[in-house]
C-alpha cells in the first residue's frame, strides 16, 4: 500500500476551506488544517477526526512570514514532503464602494492576503512539494476574478462593485499561470478554482450554494491524475473564462 498523501489547506477552520479539507481527507490523505488560530483549527480537526478523517492542525497566519516558515519547517519535520497545497485563505473587506471612491488602503489589505500571501506560502512550501511524486497546488479564486464574466453587462457578477476583491482574484489567476509555467516540466500542476457563490461568513451567508458544493472544484484539482491540466481556471462545471 502506498503512503497516504499529505495535504495542507490554508484557512481550513471554516467555510469552503473546511469542506475542501474534508473532501481531500475523505480520499485517505492526511489533511493539515491550516488555521491562524490554533483553537479554531483544533475544533475543525476534531470534527473531521470524528468522521474518521486523519486531520492535524498546522498554525499558519498567511500574512506572517515567521508563521509561514514555522509551518513549513514543521511539515518538513513531521512529514518530509507535501503533496497538495490549497491556498484557500482569503478576505473580502470592502463594502461595495464604487471604484471611484475606493481607498487604496483597502486594495493593499486585500491584496496582502489574497495575492501576496499566496506567493509567500507557495514559495515556503514549494521545496516540500517538489519532493512529492505528484504535487498539486490549487489557488482559491472566484468567478468575480474572471474578466470574461465580469465584463459581460448581462452577467449578474458584473453587478458586484468589488474593485479590491475582484481584481485581487484576477491577479491570483495570473499568479496561478506564472507558477504553472515555471513548473511545467515537473510533475507539479497548478490551477485556480472557482467555488461559485457560497453561503459563508465572508458574505454573511448570502450565497445560494453550500460550502460543500463550493469545495468540489478545488478537491478535484487537488487530486488530479497525471494527465490532468495545469495553468487552468475551473469551476465544478469545467473551464472558466479568464
Ligand atoms: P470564510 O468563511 O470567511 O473563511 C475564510 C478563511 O480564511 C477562514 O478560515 C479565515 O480564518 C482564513 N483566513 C483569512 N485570513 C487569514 C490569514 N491571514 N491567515 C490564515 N487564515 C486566514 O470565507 P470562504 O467563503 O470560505 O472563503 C474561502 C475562499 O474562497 C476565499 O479565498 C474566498 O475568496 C473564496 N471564495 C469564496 C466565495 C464565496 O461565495 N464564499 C466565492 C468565491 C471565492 P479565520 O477563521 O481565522 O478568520
Amino acid at each position: 500500500m502506498s503512503e497516504p498523501k499529505v495535504a495542507l489547506v490554508t484557512g481550513a477552520n471554516k467555510g469552503i476551506g473546511y469542506e475542501v479539507a474534508r473532501g481531500i481527507g475523505a480520499t485517505g490523505a492526511v489533511v493539515l488544517i491550516g488555521a491562524r488560530d490554533a483553537a479554531r483549527g483544533a475544533a475543525a480537526a476534531g470534527k473531521l477526526a470524528a468522521e474518521g478523517i486523519t486531520a492535524e492542525v498546522v498554525e499558519i497566519d498567511v500574512l506572517d512570514e515567521v508563521s509561514v516558515s514555522a509551518a513549513a519547517a514543521r511539515i518538513d519535520r513531521e512529514h518530509g514532503r507535501l503533496d497538495i497545497l490549497v491556498n484557500n485563505a482569503g478576505i473580502l473587506v470592502e463594502r461595495g464602494q464604487a471604484p471611484s471612491r475606493m481607498p487604496v488602503a483597502l486594495l493593499e489589505r486585500t491584496y496582502a492576503t489574497n495575492v501576496f500571501a499566496v506567493v509567500t506560502v507557495t514559495n515556503a512550501l514549494l521545496p516540500l512539494i517538489r519532493r512529492s511524486p505528484a504535487g498539486r497546488i490549487v489557488n482559491m479564486s472566484s468567478g468575480l476574478g474572471s474578466l470574461g464574466i465580469t465584463s459581460d453587462p448581462e452577467n449578474p457578477y458584473a453587478q458586484f462593485p468589488l474593485l479590491a476583491y475582484n481584481s485581487s482574484k484576477s491577479a491570483l489567476n495570473a499568479v496561478t499561470v506564472s507558477y504553472a509555467n515555471e513548473l511545467r516540466n515537473t510533475p507539479i500542476k497548478v490551477n485556480a478554482a472557482d467555488p461559485g457563490y457560497c453561503a459563508t461568513d465572508m458574505n454573511g451567508h448570502a450565497g445560494p450554494r453550500t460550502p460543500e458544493q463550493g469545495a468540489i472544484a478545488a478537491i478535484r484539482l487537488a487530486t488530479l491524475p497525471e494527465e490532468g491540466p495545469t495553468a487552468g481556471f475551473f469551476s465544478e462545471d469545467g473551464a472558466e473564462p479568464w
